[in-house]
């Protein structure tokens, strides 16, 4: 099956559920059993048939089967934010006395994590270039038991040679993590290229409608087991309802995705025109350094990615991101609306330099409205911005 026939036919059995086309919302904390010996010996490791309600229900398990099958992992959990699911995935393979090896460009929290929790834990991050590639050889020590990529980078948007890096991390058996939020089950093949667990803030386009918060990890059989020991030992779940709700997201993202990348390049490529705006960071151009990489890699690109602008004040920022109209100021991503935020990113590498002189960045979401009011949006804004020297 290709993949649009796939999210539209995976994690759903009519016949199996009274005819309903979607899976029904199964709201369960207690399961019951037939019998004793039944419930006495119900085995610990099947995660995926009914027990108690933190380990699922078939409302998870179907949304489960469908986002493993469509990015060609093993199996998935849902549990209850991206950031719950990077912290689990993490700490499946690390004990004190432990290293990790963390992209530079990785997303904030997970940065405070590691910086935070991990560290209290024993265990040491080193951040690395996230441009290194097979170069992530020479930091790799005796007791690293965990590569982490993200591309492209969050805020920045630089693009990882996932493949290169992980034929380094396999030649010494070591598991290659990777927030795959970006790409998506739909456009990025993880298992493909080398990624053993996969982590997903499917807040962002699974759930695609800004409603609901949850996390997924998909990993290969290896590693499944590690995996959901884990989740399972924190404590960590998704609700039927959500589960339920991103499912029916699911269900539209290749639509959603194509029109909002179609839109994405059209704006940025427009921005690329303007005199305020000193560089497009976003892999899905053609000029973009990570060009070469993404398509080689990816089948597609998000629609979110930020720019440069030349050097203004922060009034005049301010002032531009103000007068926007059709985008929202706000955290998050992956909905069906526009959204804006203005990240300082240079306080957040420690690996590389980010050079906060070239000018202030700005992060755009591309929503499902129509590409022309949005360059109409920003052109008004920045006309605002130039006003307010
Ligand atoms: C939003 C985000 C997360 C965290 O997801 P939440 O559901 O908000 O906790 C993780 N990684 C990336 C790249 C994100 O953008």
């Amino acid at each position: 099956m290709k993949k649009d026939t796939l999210v539209g036919h995976t994690g759903r059995n009519p016949l199996a559920t009274h005819g309903t086309v979607n899976m029904p919302v199964y709201r369960a904390s207690t399961i019951v059993f037939s019998d004793l010996d039944t419930y006495s010996t119900r085995p610990a490791d099947d995660y995926k048939t009914p027990r108690y309600g933190i380990h699922g229900n078939p409302t998870n398990w179907a949304l489960e089967e469908a986002v493993a099958k469509l990015e060609g992992g093993h199996n998935a959990v849902a549990v209850c934010s991206g950031l719950a699911a990077i912290v689990a995935a993490i700490c499946a393979f690390v004990k004190a006395g432990d290293h990790v090896l963390v992209a530079d460009s990785v997303y904030g929290p997970t940065r405070n994590f590691c910086n935070k929790r991990l560290a209290s834990y024993g265990v040491t991050t080193e951040y690395y270039d996230p441009l290194i590639g097979a170069g992530i050889k020479n930091l790799i020590k005796s007791n690293t038991k965990a590569i982490y990529c993200e591309a492209p980078g969050s805020l920045s948007f630089e693009m990882q040679d996932i493949p290169a890096i992980a034929r380094e991390a396999h030649a010494r058996d070591i598991p290659v993590l990777a927030d795959t939020t970006w790409g998506t089950p739909y456009f990025f093949k993880s298992f493909e290229h080398g990624v053993d667990v996969s982590i997903h803030a499917a807040t962002k386009y699974i759930v695609g409608h800004s409603d609901v918060m949850m996390g997924m990890i998909v990993t290969n059989e290896r590693y499944w087991l590690p995996v959901r020991r884990t989740v399972a030992d924190y404590g960590y779940c998704s609700s039927a309802e959500e589960c339920y709700l991103a499912l029916r997201g699911l269900r539209t993202i290749g639509v959603r995705m194509k029109q909002q990348m179609a839109s994405a390049i059209k704006v940025a490529q427009w921005l690329q025109t303007r005199a305020e705006v000193s560089r497009v960071l976003f892999p899905a151009l053609e000029s973009d350094p990570g060009h070469a990489i993404w398509k080689r890699d990816f089948e597609g690109a998000a629609s979110l990615f930020s720019l440069v602008l030349k050097p203004v004040s922060r009034k005049q920022v301010a002032a531009f991101v103000d007068a926007l109209k059709l985008f929202g100021i706000g955290s998050s991503w992956g909905g069906y609306e526009s959204l804006v935020t203005a990240p300082n990113i240079a306080p957040l590498r420690t690996a590389t330099r980010w050079n906060a002189d070239e000018g202030p960045v700005i992060r755009l979401h591309i929503g499902l409205e129509d590409a022309d009011d949005l360059i109409a949006d920003l052109q008004q804004a920045l006309g605002r911005m130039t006003q307010a020297a």
